[in-house]
Formats: structure tokens, C-alpha cells, sequence
């Protein structure tokens, strides 16, 4: 068994020699036990913010152990009543080619249906970004038919869901993102109403008078996923009683510092604020998931993916992530 380890932890900037690649002897299932073989593995920003050792709302990253993350496999073997050989799951199997899994954990495994829905789906769109996108959205936004949303990462795998989500309910969606293959493809293919080039707009000054050019009514709501100058420049061009999900920061996530240059905005424009953590609203995401799904089904939502090959490019792919080489979901392939 293929694994991954945190070797030791960033000064600074993630680098590859933070991780480790290891063999370990491939175990047996035990009494309601579930063997698990990973078809792909999830990569996602949070990871980063657990590879330091600091406080936060997560525990970090244990040292010399496997990378924690999402999968989705295929049950090999199971001693446990609720799954059989051949079950497509979800889980949090992490950087490994097996797992195994006790079934009686609730939330450890769940079973999904890949007829209508591609098994790697469940990792992005229909897993746990798009249930991301859709509580900050409809819990904190809560935007009515005719309002300006904006979202940045827009093509990434929770700004592309967002975008759906916020145009199935009649709203106008204007992407942040970096280059122009991207901002074409948030038009073209993911239904924004417009998409910035934030690259070409490398200050507040200009970002905020390409925001305007956008957003000829202002700004009723924000999807923020990556802090600094682009959130000062959206807070210079929000309307009154605008609603802000604060879902990711990924502009500071290696240890840059993100200042806010006109907080009094948030006063003057009585801007309503919320931090969110998808994990700690699980009693949402049965009425998500059944959303997203029916989005992907009926063609509305097109994720697009970007798949690296094999356990080992895992640690580039996932620098790569934090980068922005990554082009909607950052997946590894195994199988
Ligand atoms: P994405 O697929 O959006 O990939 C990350 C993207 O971030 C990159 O492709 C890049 O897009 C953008 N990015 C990276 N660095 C910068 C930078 N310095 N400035 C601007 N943009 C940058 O990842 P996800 O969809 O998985 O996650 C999006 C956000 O949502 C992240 O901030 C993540 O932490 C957050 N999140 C929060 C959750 C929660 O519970 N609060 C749960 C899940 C995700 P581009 O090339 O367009 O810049």
C-alpha cells in the first residue's frame, strides 16, 4: 500500500520535501471493517492550513502520518453488513492506495450512485466544494432574483458550482480569476455573466474599476476564496446591507499577510460578514448534494477537472493547487 506522508512542516512556502512517499504492508479487514481501493484522491486549499502546527478549528496535520484527505473507491472487501465488493464510496481514505475503513463510524463511508453521476463528481461538484458553495450562498447570502454576486477562484471547483447555483436563482454572477483561458471559460462554459482577469488588474484601484465595469449595479453579495486587494477592491463597489461568505483566504494561505486597506466600509455600507466551515453544517448537505446533483444531471453544472496520474505527483499537484495551475477540481488519479 502506495502512502503518502507529512514528512515535516512548512518555513514559509509548502515544498515537496514536506511530503514522503512510503510502502506499507497492505492490512485485513477486522470485524465491521471495510477495505477500501482509491480510484482518486481529493486535493483541496485546507490542507495546507493542516500542515502547520497552529491553532485553529482543525487539528493540524499529525507528522509521519498519511496525509488526510477526501477519496472515493471501490469496496475490495467488507466485513461489515452495510457494504459489499464492489460498492463505490466516499470517504476520507487520504494520500494512500487502500484504507480501511470501520463502517460503524457514522459519516466514515458513504455509498453513491455513479449511474447518472461520474464517480470523481463526488470529490468536487457533488461532494464537499459544492455543498461549500451552496451553504454560503443560500445560508449567508441569500440573495433574491436580480441581484450582483460576485465570486472569486471562479473557475476553481467551488466557484464553478457556486455559479450555478447562484444562476439557477435568477441572479447576476461575475467571476474573479486568473488569466484569460479561464475568464473565457467562465463565460463560455460555466454561465457567468462576466469573469475578471484579476492578473490584468494587479491593484485595488484597477480591480475595483473593472468590478464596476461588471457590475453596473454594484454588489449585493461576495463569494470570497482568496482575500488581500481583491476583497478591498469588492468592498469599494458594494451596495448597502451587502452579505460577505468568508469561505477561503488562499492569498495568505503560505504565510503571506492579507491586510485590509478600508474596513470602515464594512460600517458604512452595513456589510453583513460570516465565516463558515462546510464540515460544521452536515445537516445541510442532503438538500445540497440533492441540488448539485440535479444541476449535473440536467446539464447546468459542467465541472471541469484537472487530474494528475498516481500516487506520487500528489505533492506537486497539490503546490500546484495553491498556485493556481489547476484548472476547476484538483483530482490524483490511482486507478
Ligand atoms: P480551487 O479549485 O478554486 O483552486 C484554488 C484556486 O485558488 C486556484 O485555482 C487559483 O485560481 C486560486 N488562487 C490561488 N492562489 C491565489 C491568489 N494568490 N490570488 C487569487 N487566487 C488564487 O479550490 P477550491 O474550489 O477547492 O477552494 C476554493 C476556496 O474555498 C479556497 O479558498 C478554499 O480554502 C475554500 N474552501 C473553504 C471551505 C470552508 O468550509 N470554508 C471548504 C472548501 C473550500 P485562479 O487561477 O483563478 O487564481
Amino acid at each position: 500500500n502506495q502512502q503518502i506522508l507529512l514528512d515535516n512542516r512548512p518555513q514559509g512556502e509548502a515544498v515537496e520535501s514536506n511530503f514522503k512517499l512510503v510502502q506499507a504492508p497492505l492490512g485485513t479487514p477486522g470485524e465491521g471493517q471495510v477495505l477500501v481501493r482509491h480510484h482518486y484522491l481529493s486535493l483541496d486549499p485546507y490542507m495546507r492550513g493542516r500542515m502547520n502546527d497552529s491553532k485553529s478549528y482543525a487539528q493540524p496535520q499529525p507528522l509521519g502520518e498519511v496525509m488526510q484527505g477526501g477519496t472515493v473507491g471501490e469496496v475490495v472487501e467488507s466485513r461489515h453488513p452495510k457494504y459489499k465488493a464492489g460498492d463505490k464510496v466516499v470517504g476520507m481514505g487520504g494520500w494512500q492506495e487502500y484504507s480501511i475503513v470501520d463502517g460503524n463510524v457514522p459519516g466514515a463511508l458513504r455509498r453513491v450512485d455513479t449511474s447518472h453521476v461520474p464517480l470523481s463528481y463526488y470529490l468536487g461538484a457533488v461532494g464537499m466544494p459544492g455543498v461549500t458553495a451552496w451553504y454560503g450562498l443560500v445560508k449567508i447570502i441569500n440573495p433574491k432574483a436580480g441581484e450582483t454576486l460576485v465570486v472569486s477562484a471562479a473557475t476553481g471547483a467551488v466557484g464553478s458550482a457556486f455559479a450555478a447555483l447562484a444562476k439557477a436563482r435568477g441572479c447576476r454572477v461575475v467571476g474573479v480569476a486568473g488569466g484569460p483561458d479561464k475568464c473565457r471559460y467562465a463565460v463560455e462554459e460555466l454561465g457567468f455573466d462576466a469573469c475578471i482577469d484579476y492578473r490584468e488588474h494587479p491593484d485595488v484601484k484597477t480591480m475595483a474599476k473593472a468590478l464596476k465595469d461588471a457590475c453596473p449595479n454594484g454588489i449585493d453579495g461576495y463569494f470570497e476564496n482568496v482575500g488581500g486587494y481583491i476583497f478591498d477592491a469588492v468592498l469599494l463597489r458594494t451596495n448597502a446591507f451587502a452579505r460577505v461568505a468568508l469561505c477561503g483566504m488562499i492569498a495568505g494561505y503560505d504565510g503571506q499577510p492579507l491586510p485590509l486597506a478600508n474596513p470602515a466600509l464594512l460600517l458604512v455600507n452595513r456589510i453583513k460578514l460570516e465565516g463558515f466551515i462546510v464540515s460544521e453544517h452536515m445537516e445541510v448537505w442532503g438538500e445540497a448534494l440533492t441540488e448539485l446533483g440535479g444541476l449535473v444531471a440536467a446539464g447546468k453544472l459542467k465541472p471541469r477537472e484537472t487530474i494528475s496520474q498516481g500516487l506520487a505527483s500528489a505533492p506537486a499537484a497539490f503546490l500546484g493547487l495553491l498556485k493556481g495551475k489547476n484548472f476547476g477540481k484538483q483530482l490524483v488519479k490511482l486507478v
